[in-house]
């Protein structure tokens, strides 16, 4: 596989959607193995307290071990509560514990409150441009957000430039939306100036039905050239993988999720940073 060219700095990539079930983790996990097999380096950080991202990179979040809650809540230096993923190379994580719902109340009382993630991302050795950190430098820190428009989300909005929102093909792909958009703008005046949505991926795509094909139309029509040429389509190989604690990027390198994985994070590494 030739290897991508590498961003001038690193990228942060807020994955998000308030909504449930939409392939928010499966999309983080898969892009990211994809990256780090196309020459990047990628940290992907857990900020979903169920911690799917963590057990599908095969990392250990049971309670205790060193996590996302650790560096939120008492500003323990990122670089501490990393772990690298085991099955694929230049792929760290930071793994979500369960102590990480608690968070979204204990942080109401901190001050800057919404600036916790983006001081920890900021302040880690190994996050900038090449002169900054150097050549071990992360490419991309992918941020997997809970299913809420929460204080952890909030704080995941305010760490990235770049926010990548997955749509899942199905009736009311589009509900819902309206509420994260209005979120981004609030966000984009008073705290985070920078954030803009740069990545809309339709996933669970059942070229099979009419229904997708009009959902895929219609995300399109909205929103232009933000949504990536590639559709992920559903498959039994992308959702078992995290059962064998990997992406399907290792479980079945070959299988059309995967390809079209690697594809996406093609993509958006060709894209390239909104600025
Ligand atoms: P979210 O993080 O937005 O809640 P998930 O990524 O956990 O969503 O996906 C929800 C469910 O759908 C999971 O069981 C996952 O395995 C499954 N899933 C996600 N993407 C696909 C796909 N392309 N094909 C089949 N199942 C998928
Ligand atoms: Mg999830």
């Amino acid at each position: 596989r030739p290897a991508l060219p590498r961003p001038a700095a690193t990228r942060v990539v807020v994955v998000a959607n308030q909504k449930g079930g939409v392939g928010k983790t499966t999309s983080t996990v898969n892009v990211a193995a994809a990256l780090a097999q196309l020459g990047q380096r990628v940290l992907v950080i857990d900020l979903d307290p169920q911690g799917n991202a963590s057990t599908a990179l095969g990392v250990d979040h049971r309670r205790g071990v060193p996590s996302t809650y650790d560096a939120l809540v008492d500003g323990v230096p990122l670089a501490e509560v990393v772990s690298p993923c085991p099955e694929v190379a230049s792929l760290d994580v930071v793994p979500a514990t369960i102590d990480l719902a608690g968070a979204e109340i204990e942080l109401v009382s901190v001050v800057a409150r919404e600036n916790r993630l983006r001081r920890a991302i900021r302040a880690h050795p190994l996050v900038g441009t090449a002169a900054e950190a150097g050549e071990e430098r992360y490419d991309y820190v992918l941020v997997d957000c809970p299913p809420s428009l929460g204080l952890l989300t909030l704080n995941a909005l305010v760490a990235g430039e770049e926010m990548m929102i997955p749509i899942q093909a199905e009736y009311y792909a589009l509900e819902g939306l309206g509420q994260l958009l209005e979120t981004v703008e609030m966000v984009k005046a008073h705290l985070n100036p920078e954030l803009s949505v740069s990545t809309i991926l339709v996933t669970m795509y059942d070229a099979r039905t009419r229904l997708a094909a009009g959902v895929a139309e219609e995300v399109r029509s909205h929103f232009g050239d933000q949504v990536l040429k590639t559709t992920i389509p559903r498959s039994v190989r992308v959702s078992e993988a995290p059962s064998y604690a990997q992406t399907v990027m290792t479980y079945d390198p070959g299988s059309p999720g995967a390809l079209c994985y690697l594809e996406a994070a093609r993509e958006i590494a060709t894209k390239g940073a909104p600025r």
